[in-house]
């Protein structure tokens, strides 16, 4: 069985570099954004899926969007992350991919975003891919192919 190293990008599948879901902390709809807001700072993460109860994948959520809603006119109003839930402030626009996407694909999916989902035909969501997974598997090809 050949392992991602021994493939060249336009054999690598999304499958191939995605961080599986068991792995990806995330957020569910009904969480109130003090959750949500515990779990990015807990974790470091800039941003983070968002899961309906069954799983889907239905939008992101990160620490830029919770911090605007809450800021008011002189204050940040701290009562508001107990009130609100994340599926009020959720990014619902996002791209996603499937497990048998391209490299290509991923590399488009990643230009204007850290990380990007993935889910499969019924929209469960399967993992992510970053960024930082693609830049790795071009670094790598781009060392291979100059030593050979
Ligand atoms: P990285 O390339 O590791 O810096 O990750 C870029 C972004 O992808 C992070 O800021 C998060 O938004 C997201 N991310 C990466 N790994 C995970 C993970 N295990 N769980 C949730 N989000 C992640």
């Amino acid at each position: 069985m050949s392992t991602i190293q021994d493939k060249q990008l336009t054999d690598i599948v999304v499958e191939d570099i995605m961080i599986s879901s068991e792995k990806v902390a995330h957020v569910q709809l009904n969480n109130p954004l003090e959750h949500a807001l515990l779990v990015l700072v807990k974790s470091g993460y800039s941003a983070v899926p968002v899961l309906d109860a069954s799983y889907k994948l239905v939008g992101t959520i990160g620490k830029t969007i919770i911090l605007n809603e809450i800021l008011g006119l002189e204050r940040f109003e701290i009562e508001k992350l107990s009130d609100m839930r994340v599926h009020e402030v959720m990014n619902t626009d996002i791209p996603s991919l499937s497990r048998d996407d391209s490299f290509m694909n991923g590399l488009k999916a990643v230009i204007n975003n850290t990380f990007v989902c993935v889910s499969d035909d019924e929209g469960y969501f399967d993992g992510i891919v970053t960024r930082r997974a693609i830049l790795k598997q071009m670094k790598r090809d781009f060392y291979t192919n100059r030593n050979d």
